[in-house]
């Protein structure tokens, strides 16, 4: 009889190590690991923080993480790839050179420019740059309304209609979906725009808390569909329920934003 047990689809989180365990690849890996999927970690910055801010962070030297990619993908091969805290435009440039070599590996971009209690994760050359470097290689970017605003870039966009519009007509091959969570409407309306068809809307109940590693949980969950083999719509619409069920489950373990709770996904969630 074999010992072998079948591998678990692959996914390469590439981001920062959040020491409270509430974003960043904490977020990551448990997402992927409760989906079935095995993640790869990519570490681009020691941040220092707690459940209320953050207080600073150590980029990763960016030949090291570039060198972290290549190590993995001349081994195990992921079949998707999320991003989350990227950093700055050298980051990105690493990435996307080792990409070129793996064209067949869809890439999911969490956008992350600042933690939502508002402190800075990037550098000022990090949003330009995945503008130009990496949506042109992207399969899914998820922004909240604020970071679609910036990647949009035009004094004048604000809705996420507008910012969509904006951001995939500059890249036909990647889908957008815009979160609602930073919008004032009494529900949360996250909508998904892919070129040549309609856009999608859901709408979930908003939630009474601030939540650390919402966005996180999001991007990784509609990875692990793709690697899965869900088309994106379908990983769209699960990762959406997963990060509901994560959310309604969450808990405060220290003193500032509540923790979603990723690893039991059997609560009922209420779609409106
Ligand atoms: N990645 C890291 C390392 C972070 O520290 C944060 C927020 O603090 C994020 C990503 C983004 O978190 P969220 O999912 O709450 O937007």
């Amino acid at each position: 009889m074999s010992n072998k047990t079948a591998s678990p689809p692959v996914v390469m989180v590439i981001g920062g190590m959040d020491p409270s365990g509430g974003a960043g690849l904490c977020a990551d890996i448990q997402t992927l690991s409760m989906l079935g999927c095995h993640a790869a970690p990519v570490v681009t910055a020691v941040t220092v923080q707690d459940t209320s801010a953050v207080k600073g962070y150590d980029l990763v030297d960016p030949e090291v993480i570039r060198a972290q990619m290549q190590a993995v993908m001349e081994d195990i091969s992921p079949s998707v790839i999320k991003t989350g805290m990227l950093v700055n435009k050298e980051v990105i440039l690493g990435l996307v050179e080792v990409l070129l070599n793996y064209p067949h590996i869809s890439l999911v971009v969490d956008p992350v420019m600042s933690s939502n209690m508002n402190d800075a994760l990037s550098e000022h050359s990090l949003i330009s740059s995945i503008k130009e470097d990496l949506l042109p290689v992207a399969s899914l970017v998820t922004p909240n309304i604020p970071e679609a605003i910036a990647l949009a870039a035009k004094g004048d966009v604000e809705t996420a209609d507008a910012c969509a519009a904006v951001i995939s007509n500059a890249n036909s091959n990647c889908d957008c979906l815009i979160t609602g969570t930073h919008a004032d409407s009494e529900q949360v309306i996250n909508r998904y725009y892919r070129q040549g068809k309609k856009s999608k809307e859901w709408c979930w109940p908003r939630l009474p808390y601030e939540y650390h590693g919402s966005g996180c949980t999001l991007a990784s969950a509609c990875a692990a569909g793709l690697a899965l083999g869900l088309d994106m719509e379908e990983a769209v619409d699960q990762a959406q329920q997963h990060v509901m069920k994560s959310l309604s489950a969450a808990f405060k373990p220290g003193k500032g934003q509540h923790i979603p709770y990723r690893l039991n996904t059997n609560l009922a969630v209420e779609i409106i």
